[in-house]
């Protein structure tokens, strides 16, 4: 019998693909990627962006981000592509979810997990990508001092007595400016480091791998979930190796 959830799903999936170039060859640092190992940029530069398929970790968001395209706030732009030119062919670039123009604010929309919102700090890679983003802005003249920036949370799993106060499904956290030459610096020993790979050297595995202990096969076994459910060059990936590899999702 065939799978009564086939269809449904590669719609899903269809609608949810990354809609920009994913070609190969270009070196692009995206602000969602500024806080990244150099080895995925490298990937991603080498192999360029594969599509999904099957329903990931990032469908969800994908499918948020399809909802709030369609919002029609005065004075607001969504969904707003930008990028640069800076040294040696590397491009930068920055989708902002939401500017606000009347009040200087930029925002991200994320959907994840209470722990993540708990644990947020000011070297989180949200942070990051919404100071690139708030960087590249500026220097496109598209506005003409830094905006302030919040992430907006939309969580998966909400809690009562979180501290006392009921969490809700949306909450924000406020990123803190860095000067432009904090920002610069980070682009460029990213994009060093990778022109570096690109050009022979010995690539360094990603650094934190979210290593979990989880049940397989009814054995405990310590998986890099990083690895596993959020990077999409796991198969191509030369440090992605037994003793964690192979395992299926549904071994889970
Ligand atoms: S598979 Fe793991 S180590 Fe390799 S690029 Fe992806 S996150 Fe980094």
């Amino acid at each position: 019998m065939s799978d009564p959830h086939k269809e449904f799903e590669e719609s899903i999936l269809n609608i949810t693909q990354y809609s920009g170039s994913k070609e190969a060859g270009i070196k692009r640092i995206s602000a969602s990627y500024i806080n990244s190992d150099p080895l995925v940029v490298y990937y991603r530069y080498k192999y360029g962006i594969i599509d999904s398929n099957r329903i990931g970790a990032n469908t969800l968001g994908s499918l948020l981000h399809l909802g709030l395209e369609n919002l029609e706030i005065e004075n607001v732009e969504l969904e707003k592509s930008i990028e640069m030119e800076i040294e040696n062919d590397w491009i930068i670039s920055a989708t902002i979810d939401y500017i606000n123009f009347e009040n200087k604010t930029i925002r991200d929309f994320k959907v994840t997990k209470r722990y993540t919102y708990e644990k947020f700090n000011q070297d989180s890679d949200y942070a990051w990508q919404l100071r690139m983003a708030n960087y590249i802005l500026m220097k496109n003249k598209i506005i003409d001092a830094p905006y302030k920036m919040y992430v907006s949370m939309f969580l998966k799993d909400p809690e009562e007595n979180y501290k006392n106060k009921e969490l809700s499904t949306l909450v924000y956290r406020e990123v803190d400016p860095v000067p432009d030459k904090e920002i610069e610096a980070k682009i460029k020993a990213l994009a060093n480091e990778v022109d570096s790979y690109i050009n022979g050297s010995k690539k360094e595995q990603c650094k934190d791998l979210w290593w979990r202990n989880k049940k397989v096969n009814g054995t405990n076994t310590k998986i890099p979930m990083r690895c596993e459910k959020y990077c999409d060059y796991k198969n191509n990936c030369e440090f992605y190796s037994k003793p964690y590899n192979p395992f299926t999702p549904e071994e889970w």
